[in-house]
């Protein structure tokens, strides 16, 4: 779309671009700048793979000692496909957004049972493996193999409204349509890998989302925004509706010989298969929940509580909802009969089970705050 409204097709986006200027602007640069990442030491597809994975929503710095500590645990796709999934979303611990890692091991398990553990290299198939979209598909491809496929995400996204001026909403889905269709056109046909990974490196470090480095820019002499002074005001990209907000009541409970209560939440669903602290959803309007808490945790696992003093408030906020969570500590007054699902554990046992981010925050305040 042009700034006045007018819808433009892909091809009409490039009608006067220096296509091959453009590709020798960004390659050279790469080459010559691009950070040293340890998933860039090689191509190994899985590699490549997993680093994609991880970056999804996460920071590179974040992901730098993750992902050396998990290629190190499975360094090969037999190694991920036959591992323990404890270890695995252990491995994954503190990283959020955990079905991408389930999807992970069972894409690595379907490449390592029907194509031999090869990473398949054409988008028909990649794209059919669990968890990985078309921006996964074109990186993988384009940087392990060599094909010149898009791989368009958010970043990709906001450096080529810029430079081609394209005014069209990029939180709608069917604008990444139109941004991978002129990537095909304009895809370094001999060297796509660094292509894709110069753009994205761009968006990272130089065209960044509030203030782009236009005079450091390698390739500002090919930008339209740059030229227009319109820069600050691409990409166009509505908001998304606001979060819900669901207050919640946890109890860390523990037996007289200073055994805690866990559970291992639903195979499906948020944060599927992590261990957690029992707790529930407060009921609207109720001011006091530990009666709430106390009957839940007696109706779902069987066990008597007494639940006494709040020990922290924590706020922990995922894409489309915030959990205001309440933190009590309480003492287990009966027997617990352990499950699959529901363990009493030591300290030092904790320590080995996956718990989403906002359990271990809790478990930190709780430790630091009461005296075992
Ligand atoms: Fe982004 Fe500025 Fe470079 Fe254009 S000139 S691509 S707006 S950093």
């Amino acid at each position: 779309m042009h700034r006045e409204g007018k819808q433009l097709k892909s091809y009409e986006y490039i009608n006067d671009f220096n296509i091959e200027g453009f590709q020798t602007d960004l390659i050279s640069w790469f080459e010559r700048e691009q950070r040293d990442l340890p998933w860039r030491k090689d191509q190994d597809p899985y590699k490549v793979w997993v680093s994609e994975i991880m970056l999804q929503q996460t920071r590179v710095d974040t992901v730098i000692p993750y992902f050396l500590s998990f290629v190190e645990q499975f360094p090969t796709i037999e190694s991920l496909a036959i591992a323990d999934e404890e270890k695995v979303l252990k491995a994954w611990e503190g990283l959020g957004y955990y079905s991408r890692v389930r999807n992970l091991q069972s894409a690595v398990q379907e490449v390592h049972e029907a194509y031999d553990g090869i990473v398949p290299n054409t988008a028909d198939e990649i794209s059919k493996l669990k968890g990985v979209g078309p921006y996964t598909t074109g990186a993988i491809l384009s940087i392990a193999y060599g094909v010149p496929e898009p791989a368009v995400d958010g970043n990709v996204m906001r450096v080529l409204s810029r430079i081609l001026s394209i005014w069209e909403d990029i939180a709608k889905p069917k604008t990444r349509k139109t941004f991978e269709d002129i990537i095909r056109e304009i895809i370094s046909k001999t060297n796509p890998s660094f292509f894709n990974q110069g753009l994205m490196e761009l968006g990272a470090i130089v065209c960044t989302p509030t203030s782009p480095s236009c005079l450091l820019c390698p390739v500002r002499e090919h930008c339209q925004a740059f030229l227009d002074g319109t820069q600050s005001e691409l990409p166009v990209k509505t908001k998304k509706t606001s979060v819900k907000d669901i207050p919640i009541a946890v109890g860390i409970l523990k037996t007289k010989d200073d055994k805690f209560l866990i559970h291992k939440r639903a195979d499906t669903g948020l944060l599927a298969k992590l261990w957690e602290f029992p707790n529930v959803e407060v009921l609207k309007g109720l001011t006091l929940p530990t009666n709430q808490l106390q009957e839940f945790i007696f109706n779902e696992f069987q066990v008597e509580a007494s639940i006494g003093a709040i020990v922290s408030t924590l706020q922990h906020a995922f894409s489309h909802l915030t959990w205001n969570m309440t933190v009590y500590a309480g003492v287990i007054e009966g027997d617990v009969k352990e499950t699959e699902r529901l363990k009493l554990v030591t300290i030092d046992e904790l320590e080995s089970y996956a718990f989403p981010v906002s359990h271990q925050k809790l478990w930190k305040e709780y430790r630091t705050s009461q005296p075992i």
